[in-house]
């Protein structure tokens, strides 16, 4: 943003911000973004859509106080990233809708907030190559910053992974490490400093990496029954999974690999915080124990974690192993955030 225009935006300036600020470009898929009533997209030949939205409110979702706008703006766009990777669908572009409190576009300090909030979505729009091909934008009438992001991928037809599909006898299996964000979170609540905000690796709570091409590449390679992203934590989101499928998860606890920020905690804390944590944004998929399933892909390692099994009346959802060879009931207690800790309705 030029210095000159720092002083005041409407919104027509704030549009071509937007679209000045977005470089990625070279898009066969795109046919128009920004600037008219609709965006075109061209999906390639045996590819069919999936479309997702997410909203990040503040005081919900981030805090401005607390979290950097670069990034609110890259948490935004991981949220649906993430939902299409979970899927093994590729992006084609994103939508954003805006609500910014008037305020911020006639202070120092609301610009500022405004550039850094895209700086960090394009910024990761453009290591994945997505384009923003368009949005809304309003005067927030609460004095909260709220913004809904959509995006729409492609798979080929099919083919895309479920949470419906796992079978008896399927191994489970982790991408990533778990409990990172929970344990950065609560350094971000509690006003820490936070050093080299310029990297966006090491910091899983801030700067959430979508599993893209592990998503892909499991649809390619034909390994999944079953995935989804564990945004809302895996005791959660593995019980999505077991109702989608009419099965019983059984974790093995000494097999969870947990973040390095979460093992800094007490061990107990670290445990909660890799079972139930949330906002790790990385997938957890099924596949039948005859499929070998690599080590990494791209780089992040794949952890076997557990199984699926036939449920049975009356038991619960998901059963831990615990390293002493008991078993106990997990109960899905994932993703509580700001508002006083009430589990919100996502
Ligand atoms: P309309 O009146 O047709 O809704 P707008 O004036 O809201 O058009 O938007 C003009 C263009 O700018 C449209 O192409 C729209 O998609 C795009 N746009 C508006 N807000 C945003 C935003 N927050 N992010 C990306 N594109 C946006
Ligand atoms: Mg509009």
């Amino acid at each position: 943003m030029k210095k000159r225009s720092r002083k005041h935006l409407n919104e027509l300036t704030l549009i071509d911000l937007i679209r000045q600020r977005s470089s990625y470009r070279d898009d066969n898929q795109v046919a128009l973004g920004i600037g008219d009533d609709c965006g075109i997209l061209r999906p390639a030949k045996g590819c069919e859509i999936l479309v997702t939205t997410d909203f990040s409110l503040e005081g919900r979702h981030f805090l401005r106080d607390r979290h950097p706008a670069q990034s609110v703006g890259h948490r935004c766009l991981t949220r649906g990233l993430s939902d299409l990777a979970a899927m093994g669908a590729s992006p084609m572009a994103a939508f954003l809708s805006l609500a910014l409190p008037s305020r911020m576009l006639s202070t120092e300090s609301g610009l500022r907030w405004v550039d850094r909030f895209f700086a960090g979505f394009h910024r990761l729009g453009n290591l994945y190559k997505v384009t923003l091909a368009g949005g809304d934008t309003s005067e927030s009438p609460t004095g909260l910053i709220l913004a809904d992001i959509v995006l729409v991928g492609s798979a080929p037809r099919g083919r895309s992974l479920r949470r419906s599909g796992g079978r008896a006898g399927d191994i489970l299996y982790v991408t990533g490490a778990l409990g990172g964000a929970s344990a950065e979170l609560a350094h971000v609540l509690a006003g820490r400093r936070l050093s080299r905000l310029t990297e966006i690796e090491g910091h899983p709570h801030l700067f959430p990496q979508p599993r893209l091409t592990i998503g892909k590449e499991l649809v390619r390679r034909q390994l999944a029954t079953a995935a989804l992203d564990i945004s809302d934590g895996l005791s959660t989101d593995l019980a999505h999974l077991c109702e989608a499928s009419n099965l019983h998860a059984e974790l093995d606890q000494s097999t969870l690999p947990i973040h390095p920020l979460a093992r800094r905690l007490p061990p107990e804390q670290a445990l909660q915080a890799a079972l139930h944590g949330g906002e790790d944004y990385e997938l957890l998929f099924a596949a039948p124990p005859s499929v070998r399933i690599p080590k990494a892909i791209a780089g992040v390692p794949l952890t076997r974690i557990g199984m699926l099994k036939a449920a049975t009346p009356k038991q619960p959802l998901i059963t831990l192993l615990e390293p002493d060879g008991r078993r106990r009931p997990l109960e899905p207690e994932g993703w509580r955030h700001f508002s006083a800790h009430r589990k919100p309705s996502r």
